[in-house]
């Protein structure tokens, strides 16, 4: 092994939000761990993405950073109806009466991953895990005494465990020979995300909205954030044209 080799207990390849979490809980248990990710630190992460944020993982945030947890409570909001539609015509409604729950953590919260991404940042700053940037795992070698990992970069990492949370084309898996299990769809997906100003507000107030998928048609599902931003996700069938799944989903 080279003596030039950063040493760290854990390596955690990859600073999205499997990363950021892994590497909080493991700071959490006393674990010393360094994050290396292939991007930089000025990068844009804009895009909605995973919005619906459930109760459990608020409280494995909440446990393993005081305050974490909360702190996305607070930024988020929980949709108090679910509405679907039809070829534009309303066929289902449901006002729930409690949606939130009764405790301090709800069931869920809704809000931009990115939100989500910069509080577990901070988090991690507060604790004092570092983030290594501009460090994409390329090499990694695994064997009984650690392993040993390279980046493009040309730095080289000794630690006794690898975390791979470098998303679903994982440099890291294809390295140690992992299949990624599971179902694949089959559909292609549009995501727009709106932003809402004042003049024009968005229209579902705090709800989530879903149309049904007829064969050739699309799903769209719709929130808005307390913060006063809106964003729309909307996945299409192969046969559904972009430019109306667009038109359409700014209408609702
Ligand atoms: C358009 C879109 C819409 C989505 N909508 C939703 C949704 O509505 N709800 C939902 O729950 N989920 C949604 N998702 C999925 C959600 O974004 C992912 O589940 C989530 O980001 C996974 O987090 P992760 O940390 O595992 O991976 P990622 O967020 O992919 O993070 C992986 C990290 O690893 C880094 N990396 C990659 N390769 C290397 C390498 N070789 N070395 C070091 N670092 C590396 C990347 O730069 C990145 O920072 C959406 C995803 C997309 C793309």
């Amino acid at each position: 092994m080279s003596e030039k080799a950063e040493k760290s207990p854990v390596v955690v390849a990859g600073a999205g939000p499997t990363g950021m979490t892994a590497a909080l809980a493991l700071r959490a248990r006393g674990v010393p761990t360094t994050i290396v990710e292939a991007d930089s630190e000025d990068r844009n992460r804009d895009g909605t993405r995973a919005i619906y944020v459930h109760g459990s993982t608020l409280r494995t945030l909440e446990r393993i950073d005081p305050g974490l947890g909360k702190r996305l409570v607070e930024r988020g909001l929980v949709w108090p109806t679910r509405r679907t539609l039809w070829r534009g015509e309303e066929v289902f409604s449901r006002t729930y009466d409690d949606p939130g729950g009764s405790g301090d953590i709800p069931h869920f919260t809704s809000l931009p991953q990115t939100d989500t991404e910069t509080f577990l940042r901070d988090a991690l700053e507060e604790n004092g895990v570092e983030i290594q940037w501009d460090s994409a795992v390329e090499r990694v070698e695994s064997g009984p005494d650690g392993v040993r990992l390279e980046t493009a970069g040309g730095d080289v990492w000794e630690t006794e465990y690898l975390v791979g949370a470098d998303g679903a084309g994982s440099t890291v898996r294809n390295e140690i020979g992992v299949d990624f299990r599971g179902s694949q769809s089959e559909n292609s997906f549009v995501i727009v995300d709106v932003e809402e100003t004042p003049e024009n507000p968005c229209r579902t107030n705090g709800c989530s909205t879903t149309s049904i998928p007829a064969l050739a048609g699309e799903t769209c599902w719709s929130s808005r954030s307390r913060a006063g931003g809106a964003w729309t996700s909307s996945a299409r069938s192969p046969t559904t044209r972009t430019d109306s799944v667009a038109r359409r989903s700014s209408a609702r």
